[in-house]
């Protein structure tokens, strides 16, 4: 669906964030980039959004590339409205492209209803928890039904309770909406539960170190699988690896 071929990155300060990035992404992919802060995660997805241009190599879309509206973005922060309340909040993008309250609400119920907020849809931002406020975040995101989900660690401001609730659901929004994901963490725990394929990122200029497949049998019961915990110790064998052979060079 969408490739990045030998891609670097140098902002005008100097600071190379990128260099020699190659990743090809199929649809209906859930991958997870995964590494330490400052490694160009941000910048990786900012590229995959077309919100930024690469100064080496390209990002192409072998396909039909997505139209407008049809690449969703949750960062950590919901970055809601506040004076707005939750229906108002998920309706935004519709709002936007001329569509009437009216006509709207049917769907922005529906978005609301699927990530547990039903009932909710005249609370303001400041009165849901962080955990709410992000799934409105989400439903806002999904409303339009997006080819592509990028999600800039979303839950790495929440409690751990939260977290993996919101973990669980996102695996099952993702297979219901059919849509592809890029969720960046620095996370192993949250890369392995999450992730069919998980890329890892070395330190600056960000490079893909490497690979994991990681496709377990989803649901909650993923956590405690010993499939779960051998992922998770084999990801940090490799990002151990990775962190000395960078020591040594
Ligand atoms: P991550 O998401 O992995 O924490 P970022 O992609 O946000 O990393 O940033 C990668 C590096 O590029 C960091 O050193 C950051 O300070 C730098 N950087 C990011 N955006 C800009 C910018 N617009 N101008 C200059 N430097 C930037």
């Amino acid at each position: 669906m969408l490739a990045l071929e030998d891609v670097g990155r140098r902002f005008a300060s100097g600071t190379e964030a990128l260099r020699g990035v190659s990743l090809a992404i199929a649809a209906g992919d859930f991958i997870a980039l995964l590494g330490p802060s400052g490694c160009g995660k941000s910048t990786l997805l900012r590229l995959l959004a077309g919100l930024d241009q690469p100064d080496h190599g390209r990002v192409s879309w072998p396909g039909a590339p997505a139209g407008p509206g049809e690449i969703g973005f949750v960062f950590q922060d919901p970055t809601l409205l506040p004076w707005a309340s939750a229906a108002d909040n998920v309706y935004l993008p519709l709002r936007l492209r001329g569509i009437g309250r009216a006509e709207a609400r049917p769907r922005v119920n529906e978005a609301l209803a699927r990530v547990g907020l039903a009932g909710f849809e005249h609370a303001r931002p400041a009165q849901l928890s962080g955990g709410m406020r992000m799934r409105v975040s989400i439903a806002r995101a999904l409303l339009t039904r997006p080819k592509l989900l990028l999600m800039d660690e979303p839950f790495a401001a929440l409690d751990e309770f939260t977290r993996h609730r919101l973990q669980e659901d996102l695996l099952a929004w993702w297979q219901d909406a059919g849509c592809t994901i890029v969720f960046v963490t620095h996370s192993i725990y949250e890369a392995a539960f999450l992730a069919r394929r998980v890329i890892l990122m070395s330190a600056r200029p960000g490079r893909i170190a490497g690979e994991i497949d990681a496709d377990l049998p989803a649901g909650p019961a993923r956590r405690l699988d010993p499939a779960y915990a051998a992922l998770v110790a084999a990801i940090t064998r490799r990002l151990e690896e990775s962190h000395r052979a960078a020591g040594q060079a």
